[in-house]
């Protein structure tokens, strides 16, 4: 076989898994049709695997190939969105279902880790860094907002000594460290629930890119070499759907961000940047985000391609944020440099929703989408076990075009991220 192979990463490089599961070459029948082996695919498959659904999940490439398999590891909370502005679109009573939920999805990592053994390097902790009084106000906001929801005792705003302690660097003048996030080996959690899936009898094929859907009472999903028959089919595949449904694409953009990963540091390096070992991510529009991986290389992300181009040199893209970050890396050597895609909505609310009788779908994330996408796997197997409370919740989230429609929605989101980074740098 030869599948699309994962990117040519720190993760697909240090990979627990390395099976290839086959390509579909038949006509099959299950209860719910997955496209798309992401987290929002795998997590969807697993709760409906162990509510008693047949799941069948058919991936273009390999499992986790998408941004599960690429991304910077960070156990978010929340949504990229927080409760605050969710509550100004659907109001104070609601807001309190989106407000028990925004941990969820970390809790949900946590519990499928243990519960089917997955080895993927989880650490506990997160640190949001602010760079400005501006953004330590924010933070000291989003403190209290999280707190209002029932979310206390983990939650803890550092000084600038504070933030001094857990990350070696002059940049930040304090942050709010959130002891329930965290990190992970992005790709082996993908692989270790792809695993999961199996072994609850869930059928996994790759390279088997879907190319049509016939909706109805019965929906047939195709692939070049096979079909599947089911009652329901669940549409995963976010930013690398492209146009298999165009109904989805216009309230929502493809975006690249990139990652690169030095050699392994030295352990006393490792212990004099991250003491605590958490995860870092800022409070700018365009963040920088990094963290330890589990043999102590640097992980570090940032920036933002509109439109998902891949950038020519993401070393030399990367590098100097690392190296602002932290100068005493000069000189270390980066052995991994790739870019991965994320999905943007314009209020960067997740877009979840049916299609037709029978289609299910949950995209658009906006960046943080490791806990979220967790998260909307149980939405989605609640959703189709007859309880619509919550997934409806979100899908009654309203979405609109970027301005100037499809040709202009990366200049427009271009000038958008330079104003909103103008106003970062200023503390404005
Ligand atoms: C570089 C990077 C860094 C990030 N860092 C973080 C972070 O630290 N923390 C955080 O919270 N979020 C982060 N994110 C966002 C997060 O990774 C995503 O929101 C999340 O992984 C999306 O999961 P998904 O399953 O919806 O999509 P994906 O993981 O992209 O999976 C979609 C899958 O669907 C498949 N597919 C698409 N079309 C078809 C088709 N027609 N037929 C079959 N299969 C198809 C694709 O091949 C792909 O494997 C990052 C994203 C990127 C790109």
């Amino acid at each position: 076989m030869s599948a699309t192979p994962h990117a040519s990463s720190y993760y697909a490089a240090s990979a627990n898994d390395k099976v290839e599961r086959p390509r579909l070459e038949s006509i099959i029948e299950t209860d719910v049709c997955i496209i798309g082996a992401g987290y929002t695919g795998l997590s969807s498959a697993l709760h409906l695997l162990e509510s008693g659904m047949k799941v069948v999940v058919l991936e273009a490439a390999r499992i986790g190939w998408g941004a599960s398999g690429r991304n910077g590891g960070q156990i978010v909370n929340s949504f990229s969105r927080d409760i605050d502005s969710i509550e100004g679109v659907v109001g104070k009573e609601q807001a309190k279902l989106f407000g028990k939920m925004a941990f969820e999805g970390g809790q949900i990592i946590r519990d499928r880790i243990a519960k089917y053994n997955i080895d993927c390097d989880l650490k506990d902790g997160g640190v949001f860094a602010a760079m400005n009084a501006k953004q330590m106000r924010h933070l000291e906001g989003q403190k209290s907002l999280w707190e209002a929801h029932g979310h206390n005792n983990h939650l803890e705003l550092l000084d600038h000594n504070g933030i001094r302690n857990v990350v070696n660097t002059d940049l930040y003048v304090g942050g709010l460290l959130d002891k329930s996030g965290g990190h992970i080996h992005p790709l082996n959690l993908a692989l270790g629930e792809a695993r999961a899936v199996e072994s609850l009898g869930g059928l996994i094929f790759e390279d088997s890119a879907v190319i049509k859907v016939d909706d109805g009472a019965s929906p047939i999903v195709h692939t070049a070499l096979g079909q599947v028959k089911c009652k329901y089919v669940v549409v995963a595949g976010n930013a690398y759907l492209g146009k298999l449904l165009p109904e989805l694409q216009a309230k929502s953009m493809p975006c690249g961000t990139q990652v690169i990963t030095t050699e392994p540091l030295s352990d006393e390096m490792a212990a004099s940047l991250l003491p605590q070992d958490y995860c870092v991510e800022d409070c700018n529009y365009l963040l920088d985000y990094y963290r330890l991986t589990g043999d102590k290389r640097l992980v570090f992300g940032g920036g933002v391609v509109y439109g998902a181009r891949d950038p020519a040199n993401v070393e030399a893209l990367i590098m100097p944020k690392l190296l602002k970050t932290f100068p005493q890396l000069k000189g270390t050597k980066v052995d991994y440099a790739w870019t991965g895609n994320f999905l943007m909505t314009l209020s960067r609310l997740p877009q979840v929703g049916r299609i037709g009788d029978n289609i299910y779908y949950s995209q658009g994330c906006s960046g943080h989408g490791v806990t979220y996408t967790h998260l909307a796997g149980k939405l989605i197997a609640e959703m189709l076990n007859g309880q619509a409370t919550r997934f409806d919740a979100f899908a009654a989230l309203p979405h609109y075009p970027f301005p100037g429609g499809h040709a202009m929605r990366v200049p427009f989101s271009a000038i958008g991220a330079w104003y909103y980074t103008l106003r970062d740098k200023f503390g404005i």
